[in-house]
């Protein structure tokens, strides 16, 4: 057992975590996982740690590759940039043959001709700042992202219209459909990742001969990338299973089959859950076993593809925690480590109407207890010596949140931590001044409308009286108040709108930042599979989408999405201005520059709040 803070080892908590014995490596037993861009290259997605820590402790050796945090340290290099330069301008600049389809904007290529060689020189420093403390000096921080966003900006030219950012990926066409992706996958003129995988993918497949890839999808934008992979392995003729899996891949679970193509590229997708029809493939790959048995799993056979049956998802509790060794953890673009982990696993609410928790499955919910929780944050401050654990969950619950800032008080408060909370009637003052002692320095809370109907409407089951009330407490409390809302519900007129927008100006001094957008169909939610329950006329599939999980549709009366599109982008134009925009980038910059001026004893700015000079 290990001593925390000197005290005496018997009333310290254990962080030796339980696993089985592992068995000796069976050389056909070796996985790769691969979790391809894009995703905030900002702290690791839980994805690959998850699976690897199940994997290697039913004795399979595992290598995770996180390309993303790889392909932003490939691209963000002076020599890259020195090359996108070059590219641009032997295909755009003057002087150039007008060959091209497509080509980029004339004031992006001189903008890369321009600027372009002075980023490059410039670009290591800027990420050595942006992971120190450098980053939280105002004009040095923004000047630094910058630079990081201007070369990613030049690094796409080549690739026009595709273009890769800190915090998405536009592939050259649509990602939701079968037709564009086997096209995009080899298509080196608009996918910029066909030659950075097989620069430092592929050699590394070569050597090291897993038997199984797995390749980690949680969102379309992923689709391209992820499957590019896939394609490369196959064209190179490597002898491996391919299998892709992650929530994006089970929102598509009743299509895929009807995309026979698709499978064209990889052998087998596994749906819901990964970890234990993982290991299963891994074992059936290895002894040269049929693929039937194993639940969870799309594959093709012959000429067809079969669909097994779903398994019970495991319970949280049962599985070990992630294992982040191997990880890239010093590639992340952030002033500190920051890890993520789950409280839980499925939504303890599983109503809403607008979400797809659960994918159109009844929902399983089970989470750790606090003594657990705690367990899996102290160890990996040790381990890593990390201080900062987001808590990747759809809502932490209030027990939990009241156990686990408990514990970690007694423990002296070594973390600063953050996650999502619904606005309960029992997150209660002393709840959240408790939080704070144990380190709580930042709440997200999906907040999506303040008007009473809508709420009913989209069974949100808060109260406003208990929304405005924890806001306020919260804020005062000293936690960082992050809120989600949108525009354009069905049923949603401008009445119920500004209503909305008259709750955060009223509750202006303390929301810290937002997140807003306009409503999305998306399938599985209730809103997809019940339109009539909420006022949608009419669902519209378009054929060639048939990878789609956002849909367009026309509703009986209230905004159309038109409408809300406007209402969000007059919102949005109305906001005041942040002088150093960057701490405002993505959840992880915004909780560190929480945590980084609770620990300098400074206040945290309102988001809707002007600031002044100085
Ligand atoms: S929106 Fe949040 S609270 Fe509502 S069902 Fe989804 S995850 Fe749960």
């Amino acid at each position: 057992m290990t001593q925390i803070n000197g005290r005496p080892e018997s009333t310290q908590i254990s962080l030796e975590w339980q696993t089985e014995p592992a068995r000796r490596p069976d050389p056909r037993r070796k996985v790769m996982l691969l979790f391809p861009p894009n995703w905030t290259p900002t702290m690791p997605h839980l994805a690959l740690p998850t699976l690897t820590a199940y994997l290697r402790q039913h004795g399979v050796t595992v290598i995770p590759r996180d390309l993303n945090a790889e392909v932003f340290e490939h691209v963000l290099t002076a020599g890259y940039m020195a090359e996108a330069v070059e590219e641009v301008r032997r295909r755009f600049g003057p002087g150039s043959s007008p060959a091209e389809e497509m080509p980029p904007p004339m004031e992006l290529v001189q903008f890369a001709l321009r600027r372009g060689p002075w980023l490059a020189r410039q670009v290591e420093r800027a990420k050595a700042a942006v992971r120190s403390d450098a980053f939280f000096d105002g004009p040095v921080g923004f000047r630094s992202l910058q630079i990081l966003m201007d070369c990613l900006q030049i690094a796409s030219l080549p690739f026009y219209p595709a273009n890769l950012h800190l915090q998405s990926y536009e592939a050259a066409g649509p990602v939701d459909s079968s037709r564009f992706l086997l096209e995009g996958v080899r298509d080196p003129r608009h996918n910029m990742f066909l030659d950075i995988y097989r620069r430092t993918l592929l050699p590394d497949i070569r050597r090291e001969q897993p038997a199984v890839v797995g390749i980690s999808i949680p969102s379309m934008a992923q689709m391209l990338p992820g499957l590019t992979a896939a394609y490369l392995i196959k064209e190179a003729g490597l002898d491996c299973h391919v299998t892709v899996g992650g929530p994006h891949i089970s929102m598509l679970r009743d299509v895929l089959p009807d995309a026979p193509q698709i499978f064209g590229l990889i052998d087998s997708a596994v749906v819901f859950d990964g970890e234990a029809p993982l290991l299963q493939l891994v074992d059936a790959v290895a002894d040269g076993r049929d693929l039937a048995h194993i639940p969870n799993l799309i594959y093709r056979h012959g000429e067809e593809i079969r669909v097994n049956p779903r398994k019970e998802p495991e319970k949280i509790a049962n599985l070990p925690m992630p294992d982040f060794e191997g990880m890239p953890l010093d590639l992340y673009l952030a002033p500190r480590l920051v890890l993520p982990l789950l409280t839980a696993r499925g939504c303890y609410f599983g109503k809403c109407a607008f979400c797809n928790v659960g994918y159109g499955e009844p929902e399983s919910f089970s989470q750790l207890r606090a003594q657990q929780l705690a367990e899996q944050m102290l160890t990996l401050h040790e381990r890593y010596g990390v201080r900062h654990i987001f808590f990747s969950d759809e809502a932490v619950t209030p027990r939990n949140l009241r156990d686990l800032s408990r514990i970690l008080q007694k423990e002296g408060s070594p973390l600063r931590w953050g996650g999502c909370v619904r606005f309960e009637k029992v997150i209660t003052k002393p709840l959240l001044e408790q939080m704070v002692a144990g380190g709580c320095r930042m709440i997200l809370f999906g907040l999506e409308s303040a008007s009473a109907a809508i709420i009913d409407h989209m069974v949100k089951g808060t109260q406003l009286e208990h929304m405005s009330r924890i806001l306020r407490e919260s804020s005062e409390a000293g936690i960082w108040n992050h809120t989600f809302f949108f525009f354009g519900f069905p049923g949603e007129t401008l009445e119920d709108a500004q209503e909305t927008v008259n709750f955060l100006y009223a509750h202006k001094l303390y929301i810290n930042s937002a997140a807003m957008g306009t409503f999305l169909m998306e399938r599985y939610s209730p809103a997809h599979r019940y339109p009539h329950s909420f006022g949608v006329k009419r669902i519209i599939e378009h054929p060639d989408r048939d990878l789609a999980i956002y849909f367009d549709y026309e509703v009986e009366r209230g905004m159309d999405e038109r409408m809300a599109e406007l209402v969000h982008d007059r919102f949005l134009e109305s906001l005041p201005n942040k002088r150093y925009p960057q701490f405002y980038v993505n959840d992880v910059y915004r909780f560190l520059y929480a945590s980084h001026l609770g620990d300098q004893g400074l206040p945290h700015p309102p988001w809707l709040v002007p600031e002044t000079a100085g």
